[in-house]
């Protein structure tokens, strides 16, 4: 049996699993195979290879041991806050330790003996090196030999996994009789060459030091290798990806900017465009012309003028003889592009029409006729858009506003609107760092907007307490007074949606007696409306009948009503940061000084008030979400939960972002090199790219 095929061995033939574990081991840790086992790695290893000086600790967080005498201890505090305090010496420093609990063992055994080996997590505490509850050795008992062994792996389990046995010991066995059985056979999925150029270890050896290193160098060589291998194949699978759709997908040829977009952009538009739009114009042109199909992103802050750019590529597709259609995530914002480009477009012979889950069946029946007799130039509208009866005469280019509100499904679903399918380009405002970018959209290319338009005064952000609430309101007077307007949002959470309504209502409640009729006017909206009510509030609001407008997060994307000044939001502490800032992107659009007031509860977590204050301290949409991966990781981020393409086992693209640059341009010279990756120094890598690529439907799903 070739080393391969052994290594795709179900699971419960190793000795040791059988059917009751191997079941566990599929159900709670996904490892099916061998192949799986080798590759379930150790969240940490516990080092007593060595014995470090207290002098050499550099950083807090890592486990060490230490050899010395404790100088002192005694008992502190009381009840709960009891604990045993002790002075720990070397002779190079000394150490805190510290005991909440078994108090009286550990007295005990300090009264008996003062000189051992301890071990433990390393924490800093006011100026000081750290360790609570940490390992007392006897040093007597152990030789230096014994001592040298000490280095094992630590495994994830479970609950249920240790009831079967399955504890972090166990598993370690697994892989230790795994490895032992593998006789070091391993087969290679990288290919000498870049193996040598980058200096890396064998997968071989890699797969052994990843559970058994004999020494922290050998831990960190083959973390490296592993890390390497997951974005390297990462950004090869989706490279690849790109190419077969590109080569697939001959794109219509956008050869002409003529009379619309140069009638449009001399005549209807009211200002200058910024340098980044007209860079990111150009960037589109480049593609349309191309020969070959656009799919392309373009991310820009909230506020930074997407849509007007979206207009004018729409309006090249017109010049060339093309219908284009711009999506949207919910019916209020289709509406405002809907009327917002129908205005700006009104004195050119351009059709624009709106297509949404409530357009009346009448209607909706003339517009699919308009449509397949390509009458309309522009449909702008939800989902609706990518059902099967609406029929394009001769799709173009598809816009898709707010990407992250879309699956990739969708995206795909457009293509299918035409034999040729059009030039897709997707806008998000969600600030997506550039390695998540490159990794989570490595199929697309990347335009950025990284300008506002001239004149905008950044927003001014206060987080404001409980308390604070009468300040507020004289505040709120004051702009209402200069002929300004408010956004009031309260957070909706699903699982709680009644209370959160009562929220609202209490909330509206609460201002109508702060701002009674007739001299001031709120109105209030939420996703139960029904559609029409919902329109005519925010229709109150846009004219400026209301002052203040109440709402759940149905305003969150896209709203832009320049006179309101100043966002209001509830319960900051329970959105994430990346829909704050969306939120605060509602105003500040027109030339007036905006605020931003974030109001808490008094008691907030730790985090909660980190998070609050990165929302006061900047208004950069980038440096707000590098904030959020950092507290919170990839996982959580607006329009990754989807992707499922950055669930790495061992890589983190925070950390490893110089990694997965790296990577990436490799792949991307040995695509270029070798598009097929036929020649005989890729064939490894052939081959494990095909295996990944049949573990993930992922090219099921777009192409
Ligand atoms: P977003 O990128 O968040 O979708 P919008 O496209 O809604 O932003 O634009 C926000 C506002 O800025 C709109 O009122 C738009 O007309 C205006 N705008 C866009 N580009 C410019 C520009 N270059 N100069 C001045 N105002 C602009
Ligand atoms: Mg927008």
């Amino acid at each position: 049996m070739d080393t391969l095929t052994y290594l795709a061995t179900p699971i419960e033939y190793l000795k040791g699993v059988g059917p009751r574990r191997s079941d566990i081991l599929k159900n709670e840790f996904n490892i099916f195979t061998f192949n799986d086992l080798l590759h379930y790695y150790p969240f940490r290893h516990v080092d007593k290879s060595t014995v470090y000086q207290i002098a050499d600790i550099q950083t807090e967080g890592v486990y060490m041991q230490f050899k010395g005498k404790i100088v002192s201890f005694q008992i502190l505090g009381e009840h709960r806050a009891k604990r045993l305090a002790a002075k720990f010496t070397d002779g190079t420093g000394t150490l805190d330790l510290v005991w909440f609990n078994g108090i009286k063992w550990v007295e005990d055994t300090l009264k008996q003996q003062s000189s051992f080996i301890v071990f433990g997590r390393l924490t800093a505490f006011n100026n000081r090196w750290n360790i609570s509850h940490p390992e007392l050795i006897d040093p007597q008992n152990r030789t230096e030999n014994a001592i040298a062994q000490h280095f094992y792996p630590l495994y994830n389990t479970s609950e249920k996994a240790k009831k079967a046995g399955l504890d972090s010991k166990a598993i370690a066995k697994l892989t230790a009789s795994l490895l032992t059985q593998l006789h070091g056979e391993m087969p290679e999925i990288l290919s000498t060459n870049i193996i040598s150029q980058h200096h890396l270890i064998s997968l071989k050896s890699a797969l052994f030091a990843i559970h058994y290193p004999e020494n922290q160098e050998q831990l960190a060589q083959a973390q490296h290798r592993l890390k390497f291998d997951e974005l390297f194949f990462t950004q090869l699978k989706l490279l690849k990806l790109k190419l077969l759709v590109t080569k697939k997908n001959k794109g219509h040829v956008f050869a002409r900017v003529g009379d619309f977009f140069n009638d449009f952009y001399h005549r209807c538009l009211t200002f200058d465009l910024t340098n980044a739009q007209k860079r990111v114009i150009r960037e589109i042109r480049r593609d349309m012309s191309s020969g070959q199909q656009m799919n392309r992103l373009l991310q820009g802050d909230v506020g930074s003028g997407k849509t007007i750019t979206a207009l004018l590529v729409m309006l090249i597709a017109k010049d060339n003889g093309f219908q284009s259609c711009l999506m949207a995530p919910t019916e209020i914002l289709a509406a405002q592009h809907f009327e917002n480009i129908s205005k700006q477009l009104s004195t050119m012979n351009v059709t624009v029409a709106i297509l949404t889950g409530s357009t009346k069946t009448a209607q909706r029946k003339q517009i699919h006729q308009r449509l397949q007799n390509g009458e309309i130039d522009i449909l702008i509208g939800t989902h609706a858009l990518i059902e099967n009866d609406v029929i394009f005469n001769n799709l173009g280019l598809a816009v898709i506003d707010e990407q992250h509100r879309f699956g990739v499904e969708q995206r795909a679903k457009l293509w299918e609107k035409n034999i040729i399918p059009p030039h897709i380009l997707v806008m998000t405002a969600t600030p997506i760092p550039r390695t998540l970018a490159m990794t989570v959209y490595g199929d697309l290319e990347l335009s950025v907007i990284d300008e506002l338009p001239k004149g905008r005064k950044p927003v001014i952000t206060k987080h404001l307490y409980e308390k604070d609430r009468l300040m507020l309101f004289g505040f709120i007077k004051k702009q209402i007074d200069i002929g300004r307007q408010i956004f009031v949002v309260y957070p909706l959470i699903k699982e709680s949606e009644k209370m959160d309504l009562l929220d609202l209502q209490a909330g509206f409640d609460n201002m109508s007696r702060a701002f009674p009729l007739p001299q001031y006017a709120i109105g209030m909206v939420h996703g139960k409306m029904k559609n029409e009510v919902k329109d005519f509030e925010m229709q109150r609001f846009a004219k400026n009948q209301t002052s203040i407008l109440l709402s759940t997060t149905v305003i969150e994307v896209g709203i832009d009503i320049p006179n309101a000044t100043v966002m209001i939001i509830e319960n900051a502490e329970r959105f994430g940061l990346s829909q704050l800032h969306q939120l605060r992107g509602r105003v500040g659009r027109g030339g007036e000084q905006s605020y931003c007031i974030l109001m808490s509860g008094d008691k907030l977590s730790n985090e909660g008030k980190q998070r609050l204050q990165a929302m006061v301290a900047t208004t950069d949409g980038f440096e707000i979400a590098n904030f959020d991966l950092k507290l919170r990781g990839p996982g959580d981020l607006q329009g990754t939960q989807q992707s499922g393409i950055i669930d790495f086992k061992i890589a983190d693209i925070i950390k490893d972002e110089q990694l997965v640059v790296y990577t990436r341009n490799l792949a991307k010279k040995l695509l270029e090199a070798d598009p097929d990756l036929k020649a005989t120094e890729n064939q490894s890598i052939a081959k494990q790219l095909q295996l990944l690529i049949r573990q993930d439907n992922f090219w099921g799903m777009i192409s």
